[in-house]
């Protein structure tokens, strides 16, 4: 006996033909990954998706923006490292990367 199981319906996007072709190119594309113009001459079919939902989605995000203020915080990142790499924290741990720290590593060169 098999058991039924009930399986989300899919989409009705998924069902829609996704490729258009254009006649006066005799050119066939995909409308999503063409912004929903022919790449050719630019016509446009009717009804045809201008992108699936993710790079819809991509295409409003300004990576530009995105990008600057990743670079400010790496950058800001860095800048902590170093100065808690020499000391300049007033929170100590400044010593981590310094091997000529007195009495840690070079204790035995003393005379
Ligand atoms: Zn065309």
């Amino acid at each position: 006996m098999i058991a039924r199981l009930r399986l989300p319906r899919v989409k009705q996007t998924r069902h829609r033909p996704t490729r258009a072709f254009c006649e006066a190119d005799r050119w066939s594309f995909d409308p999503r990954y063409t912004q929903g113009r022919c790449p050719i001459c630019g016509w446009a079919p009717e009804g045809a998706l201008s992108a699936p939902g993710w790079l819809a989605l991509a295409n409003r995000v300004d990576w530009d923006i995105v990008g600057l203020f990743l670079l400010a915080d790496v950058l800001v990142l860095v800048g902590l490292i170093v100065a808690n790499a020499t000391g300049l924290l007033p929170t100590g741990h400044g010593n981590i990367g310094m091997p000529s720290s007195p009495g840690v590593a070079s204790g035995a060169r003393l005379h």
